[in-house]
């Protein structure tokens, strides 16, 4: 029997680890936060702070629905 062991890592050493972070629409920069609560305003790399979202234009006025 094959066991699958294929879960739900929260976090991990060595390969294959899920590891829980940022990454930047703009740069493709990812990291991983000290604290994943803390959400930054700018990226690190390319100080973005739009790199929480992904490329696309939205009329001035128009606020965006939260999802
Ligand atoms: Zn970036």
């Amino acid at each position: 029997m094959v066991e699958r062991n294929i879960s739900m890592k929260k976090e991990g050493f060595g390969v294959n680890v899920l590891i829980v972070g940022h990454r930047c629409y703009r740069c493709k920069h990812s990291w991983v936060p000290r604290d994943i609560g803390e959400i930054p305003e700018i990226c690190p790399k390319c100080k973005s702070p739009y790199w929480k979202s992904p490329k696309k234009l939205f009329k001035k006025g128009e606020r965006k629905n939260g999802k």
